[in-house]
C-alpha cells in the first residue's frame, strides 16, 4: 500500500511529466532558436545599413555629379563662345531639376548673367560679385569643377543649399565660372522618408563635419556641427564603402549599427539603424511562441486529462468487475467490454480469471460432494466392518471360552480336568466376595480300582468311572461347588459356604449312594465298587493349598482304616 504521504496523482505526474520534457525542451529550443535568430537578423541588419550607406552615397554623388558634368560640359562649350549666357542657364535649369538657380561670372568674380532671370536683382543686398565664395575661388584655383559644403541660401530665403560650379576655361585661362545651387531637400527628402519609414536615421555631413541634413529623429539641425567620432569618418578612406559599427546609446538610450560612407564631394553619409525594431520584432516572437507554447500545453493537457478521465471510468468499470469478482457475483461483461483497448487485456484477464474459478468452484464443490459422499460411504462400510468385527469378536471369544472350557473339562468324565480345577481355584481365592466363606475339600478315590480294570478290562473301568461322577453331580447343588478328576480314579469335590458337618454329611451321603449304586466288584468290599473320601474345611478359600494337603491326609486317613468310608 502507499502511504498518504507518498500518494501521487497521474494527472499531476503528466502535468510536471509534460513541463520538464516538452516544454522546458521547447523553450530552451525556443530561446536558443530566438537567440540565432536575433544575432543573424542583427548581423543583416547590419549589413544591410552597410549595403543602404554605399548604396545613397553613390546615388546621391550620381545626382550631384551628373548636374555638375552637364555644367562642365556648358562651360566647356560655351568657353569660346559669346557673353549672353542667359538661354544657357535657362536650358540648364530646365534639363536637371533640383538646379534651383545659375549663374555665370567673369573672371573677377563679377555676376554676368544669371538664372531665373528675376533671382538676383529683385534684392538690393543681392551681391553683385561672387569672388569671396569657395564656389568661385576653387575652381579658379584648381580649375576642376567644384561641389561645395552646405550653406544657407541668400538670394532665394533661408533654405539649406549646396552649390556646385565648373571653371569657364577660355585658351587655357581661367575666365569664369558656371555655378548652380541645389536644394538639399531635393536629393535627401526622398531618401531619407524612405530611411525614417524603415526606422532608420540619416546625416548627411559636409567635409567640415557640417550637417547638410538630418532626418527628424536625430537631434541636429543643419548647419550644426557633430563632433560624436562615431558618426564621423577622419582622414583618407575608399569611396562609398561604408564603415559599419554597432554603437551603444548613440540614439538617446537606444544602439544602432552606424554605416558611414566617404562621397567624391567628400561628405560623409551616415546611416543609423536602430536595433529596436530587431528587439521589438524578437520579443513579438518571442511572445507568439510562448503563447503557441502554453496553447499546445494546455491543448495536449485538456486531452491528457479526457483522456486520463475515460481512463479512470474505464479502470473503475474494471474494480466494479473486480469487486463483483470478490464476493462471487457475476462479471459484468458490458462493462468490462466498453474498457479502453489498453485495458482490455485486464478486463479480459479478469473475466477469463472469474470464469475460471467459477469452473474451479463449481468443480471444487463437486470433488467436495464426491468426497462427502465416499466419506459417508466409507463410514457405513467401517461401521458395517465394526459390527462384522465386533461379531466375529464375540464369535471368538464365545469360541475362546468354548475351547477354554473343552480345555478345562476331563473328556470321559465331564467333569473339570486339572486345569479346570486349578481355574476354578483361582477364581475363588481371587474372589474377594468369598474371602469370608467357608471352604470344604473331598478328596474322593474309588478303592481297589487297579484290580477292577485287571478284572473287568479298562473300558468298563471307564464306565465305572463316568457312573460315580454321575452320582457325585447329581449331590452338587450349591453355586461355587466345583467337581474336578485330579487323578486317575481320584476327584476333588469344593463345596462353599460348607462347614465340617455339612461336609461330611455329604460325603457320607455320596459314599452310600455309591455303596448302594451295587456296582459288582468281586476284588471289592462286600463284592461291590465303593469309595473312600478324605474331608477338611477352612475359614476361607485363602486356605486353599493347607485345605487340599488336610483333604488328602484324610483321604489318606480313611484307606488305612479299611476303605468304604470318610475320613476328617
Ligand atoms: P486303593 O484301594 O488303595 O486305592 O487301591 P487301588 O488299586 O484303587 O489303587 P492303585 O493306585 O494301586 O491303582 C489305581 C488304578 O486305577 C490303576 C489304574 O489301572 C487304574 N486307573 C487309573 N486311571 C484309569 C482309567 O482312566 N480307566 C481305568 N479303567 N482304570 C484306571
Ligand atoms: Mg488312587
Ligand atoms: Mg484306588
Amino acid at each position: 500500500m502507499v502511504s498518504p504521504g507518498q500518494s501521487w496523482s497521474l494527472r499531476r505526474r503528466f502535468t510536471q511529466l509534460l513541463l520538464f520534457a516538452a516544454l522546458v525542451p521547447a523553450l530552451l529550443f525556443s530561446g536558443v532558436m530566438l537567440w540565432q535568430q536575433y544575432q543573424s537578423e542583427h548581423r543583416s541588419l547590419g549589413e544591410q545599413t552597410g549595403l543602404s550607406a554605399s548604396l545613397t552615397a553613390s546615388s546621391i554623388d550620381d545626382f550631384i555629379h551628373s548636374r555638375l558634368a552637364g555644367m562642365a560640359m556648358l562651360a566647356q562649350n560655351r568657353g569660346n563662345g559669346s557673353d549672353d549666357w542667359s538661354a544657357d542657364l535657362d536650358s540648364l535649369l530646365a534639363a536637371y531639376p533640383g538646379l534651383i538657380s545659375a549663374l555665370v561670372t567673369d573672371r573677377d568674380g563679377r555676376i554676368i548673367a544669371h538664372a531665373p532671370s528675376t533671382v538676383v536683382m529683385q534684392r538690393d543686398d543681392a551681391p553683385r560679385s561672387v569672388a569671396d565664395r569657395e564656389y568661385f575661388r576653387n575652381p579658379e584655383r584648381h580649375l576642376r569643377p567644384y561641389v561645395s559644403n552646405a550653406f544657407q541660401g541668400r538670394a532665394l530665403g533661408e533654405d539649406p543649399l549646396v552649390a556646385i560650379s565648373a571653371p569657364i576655361i577660355r585658351n587655357g585661362d581661367f575666365n569664369g565660372i558656371v555655378e548652380a545651387s541645389i536644394h538639399v531637400e531635393t536629393f535627401v527628402d526622398q531618401r531619407g522618408d524612405v530611411f525614417r519609414s524603415r526606422g532608420y536615421e540619416m546625416l548627411l555631413l559636409d567635409r567640415r563635419g557640417r550637417i547638410i541634413h538630418a532626418t527628424e529623429g536625430l537631434p541636429y539641425r543643419f548647419l550644426d556641427i557633430v563632433d560624436d567620432p562615431r558618426l564621423t569618418l577622419q582622414g583618407e578612406v575608399p569611396l562609398h564603402l561604408a564603415r559599419t559599427s554597432f554603437e551603444r546609446r548613440i540614439l538617446g538610450d537606444g544602439n544602432a549599427f552606424v554605416s558611414r560612407s566617404r562621397m567624391r564631394s567628400g561628405w560623409t553619409l551616415v546611416l543609423l539603424a536602430p536595433d529596436r525594431q530587431l528587439l521589438e520584432t524578437i520579443s513579438r516572437n518571442t511572445l507568439v511562441l510562448v503563447a503557441l507554447l502554453i496553447l499546445i500545453s494546455l491543448g495536449v493537457l485538456a486531452a491528457t486529462w479526457a483522456q486520463l478521465r475515460a481512463l479512470a471510468s474505464g479502470t473503475g468499470r474494471l474494480l466494479d468487475a473486480l469487486r463483483n469478482f470478490a464476493v462471487g457475483a457475476p462479471v459484468d461483461r458490458d462493462g468490462t467490454d466498453r474498457m479502453p483497448m489498453e485495458l482490455q487485456p485486464v478486463a479480459d484477464a479478469v473475466s477469463e480469471l472469474s470464469d475460471r474459478l467459477s469452473r474451479a468452484y463449481g468443480e471444487l464443490n463437486a470433488s467436495l460432494d464426491e468426497q462427502r459422499r465416499l466419506a459417508a460411504s466409507l463410514q457405513t462400510v467401517i461401521e458395517e466392518r465394526d459390527d462384522e468385527i465386533a461379531a466375529r469378536t464375540a464369535d471368538l471369544r464365545q469360541a475362546v471360552e468354548e475351547l477354554e472350557r473343552v480345555a478345562s473339562i476331563d473328556a470321559l468324565t465331564g467333569a473339570l480336568n486339572v486345569r479346570g480345577f486349578r481355574r476354578a481355584v483361582n477364581a475363588l481365592v481371587e474372589e474377594p466376595e468369598y474371602d469370608d466363606t467357608s471352604i470344604a475339600a473331598l478328596i474322593v478315590d474309588v478303592d481297589h480300582f487297579k484290580a477292577y480294570n485287571d478284572r473287568y478290562g479298562h473300558p468298563a473301568g471307564d464306565t465305572v468311572l463316568k457312573r460315580v461322577v454321575g452320582i457325585m453331580t447329581s449331590l452338587l447343588r450349591g453355586p461355587g461347588d466345583v467337581l474336578a478328576r485330579v487323578g486317575g480314579e481320584e476327584f476333588a469335590i469344593l463345596l462353599c459356604d460348607a462347614d465340617e458337618g455339612i461336609a461330611t454329611e455329604v460325603a457320607q451321603r455320596l459314599s452310600s449312594n455309591v455303596r448302594n449304586t451295587g456296582i459288582p466288584h468281586a476284588d471289592g468290599i462286600h463284592g461291590v465298587v465303593t469309595i473312600s473320601i478324605g474331608v477338611a474345611v477352612q475359614p476361607s478359600p485363602q486356605f486353599m493349598d493347607r485345605l487340599l494337603s488336610q483333604a488328602d491326609e484324610a483321604l489318606y486317613r480313611a484307606k488305612r482304616n479299611g476303605r468304604d468310608r470318610v475320613g476328617v
